[in-house]
């Protein structure tokens, strides 16, 4: 049972259980429907495991119709929904509710077109990013978007989040990187978004629906545009004797116009971690390593290699090392992306934090964190995308051990806020899920955050989808549309705040 103040599980609807798997049997099939106990715990939490809810039941459906039965049963019987794809959220988006239906979007695993000429590719959402890759690989193209979980995660469940990677920082994060979505809303009105084409007529949509963390409707199908893979991609290793020297080469990087395709930065901690686990032949004894790859034309890469390397050694890189070959560069990423299980194999919990600062503010935000260690006791390993500033402390505790995942929870709080301070925002690329819910005040005014609610409201005026994520507080729609504050008096007090 998660210690968080979720809204109330409705008691007539725990009641109905039984009552409702029928129904949902009905529409999807009896295999297709989970409601005994064993059945359920795999799906009590998703790849935020420090909190757990058994779901109500769940549903896995197969095509839109079959969202849409269970969209308007739901909807017109006032159930709670919660949709998951993979469930390798890190914000706890998926995180199922005591009396709500968990949507599991998991059977959706087929391509539907690959269109080369257009550049596009249109899936059901619960194929993997990877997948979709490896579906137009042998034609030399790709899909940019590259989450380290990209094995696992669903192109669904990277829409709701707007999910990023290492190669964002060039090619842009999904939002940059869709092009149509097939959507059903809460009452089972499917709705198609975009198309194949870059842009579209009227409000843009698409954008709003890309990072909506399965709040606004369920997505059911997903064009997204593929490029053509670079002639060449290299990368370098670039070893700092303190992190300060290699957030001062990455700023150095940018500002010489250099845009690399990927630039990740891992601190001490990480590196050992990683290497230990990996062997990607990183170097132990620096403080902070850069991993930057350049890709495109091959004499464009070499000039641009080059280049990276004097910025790296003018900024005091003690160690340098080019890729020479595919496999080098391979192995060279293998350790980055293999970083946050590698932190799991060193300590038995570790809780995943993802805020984003302006560059320059890289050093003094990395010099602070270190004093929070110190001063909660708990070790911290850094892996960020730091071209983007998009920071990913790894806070490290032992769940058995009492007072230790408070502890994470409020060194975590501590970091977000202290991005926020610097210029930053609280998310990066993992979303608010329930996660960040609490820490949005800090970030937006209440004014702000009822604004946010309304679109809400225009998607889902009973809030029934994924309710108690991203808005500390539900408001009523009903209170909402003639809500007025007052001298920064809140009207209706009385509303849950989570
Ligand atoms: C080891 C590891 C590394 C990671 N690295 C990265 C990284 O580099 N970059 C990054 O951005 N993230 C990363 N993540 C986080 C996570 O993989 C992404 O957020 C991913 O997009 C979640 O996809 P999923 O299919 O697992 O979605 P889920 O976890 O199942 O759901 C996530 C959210 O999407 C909603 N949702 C899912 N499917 C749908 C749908 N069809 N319609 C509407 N809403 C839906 C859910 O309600 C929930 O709010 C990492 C996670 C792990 C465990």
């Amino acid at each position: 049972m998660t210690r968080l103040a979720m809204p109330k599980a409705d008691e007539g609807v725990l009641a109905r259980r039984g009552e409702i798997a029928e129904a949902l049997r009905a529409i999807v099939g009896t295999e297709w429907v989970v409601d005994h106990p064993d059945g359920l715990r795999p799906f009590e939490s998703d790849g935020l495991t420090a909190y757990r809810q058994t779901p109500l039941v769940v549903a896995l459906p197969e095509n839109t119709a079959e969202v849409q039965a269970i969209l308007r049963y739901c909807s017109g019987s006032g159930i709670r929904v919660v949709p998951r794809g993979s469930g390798t959220s890190l914000s706890g988006g998926s995180l199922p509710l005591a009396d709500a239906v968990l949507l599991v979007m998991s059977r959706f695993n087929r391509i539907l077109e690959i269109d080369f000429e257009n550049r596009a590719v249109t899936v059901q959402p619960g194929v993997t990013n990877l997948n979709i890759t490896n579906a137009v690989a042998d034609r030399g193209f790709y899909y940019a978007p590259d989450p380290s979980s990209q094995i696992a995660c669903s192109i669904g469940g990277n829409v709701a989040e707007n999910s990023g990677g290492v190669h964002c920082l060039k090619y842009g994060i999904t939002t940059n990187n869709i092009l149509g979505l097939e959507m059903v809303l809460v009452d089972g009105e499917v709705i198609r978004l975009g198309g194949k084409h870059l842009d579209a007529e009227g409000y843009d949509l698409l954008a709003l629906m890309t990072g909506s963390e399965g709040l606004l409707g369920v997505v059911t199908e997903v064009t997204v545009r593929i490029l053509q893979a670079p002639e060449t991609a290299r990368a370098v290793l670039l070893g700092f004797p303190s992190s300060e020297d290699g957030g001062q080469c990455v700023a150095e990087i940018i500002a010489a116009g250099i845009i690399p395709g990927g630039m990740e930065m891992m601190d001490r901690p990480a590196i050992h971690a990683a290497e230990d686990y990996v062997r990607a032949g990183y170097p132990r004894d620096v403080e902070a390593l850069l991993i930057v790859e350049l890709d495109g034309p091959k004499g464009e890469v070499d000039f641009l290699l080059d280049r990276v390397e004097q910025i790296g050694r003018a900024n005091r890189a003690s160690y340098v090392r080019v890729s020479q070959s595919e496999t080098e560069r391979q192995l060279f990423w293998a350790g980055r992306k293999a970083a946050f299980p590698a932190v799991g194999r060193i300590s038995p919990d570790y809780y995943c934090m993802d805020g984003t600062i302006p560059r320059k503010a890289l050093p003094a935000v990395l010099h602070r964190m270190r004093e929070l260690s110190g001063q909660y006791g708990l070790l911290v390993a850094n892996v960020f995308h730091a071209g983007d500033g998009n920071l990913h402390p790894l806070i490290c505790y032992d769940a058995n051990k009492p007072g230790e995942l408070e502890a994470a929870e409020a060194f975590g709080a501590d970091i977000l806020r202290l991005c926020v301070e610097v210029g930053g925002v609280l998310t990066g690329e993992h979303g608010v899920g329930v996660e960040k819910r609490d820490l949005m005040p800090a970030m937006f005014s209440e004014t702000d955050l009822m604004q946010q609610q309304r679109v809400k409201c225009a998607f889902d005026p009973d809030q029934l989808l994924n309710p108690g994520k991203v808005f500390p507080v539900l408001h009523r729609c009903a209170e909402l549309g003639r809500m007025h504050v007052h001298r920064g008096q809140m009207p209706f007090p009385d509303l849950p705040r989570f």
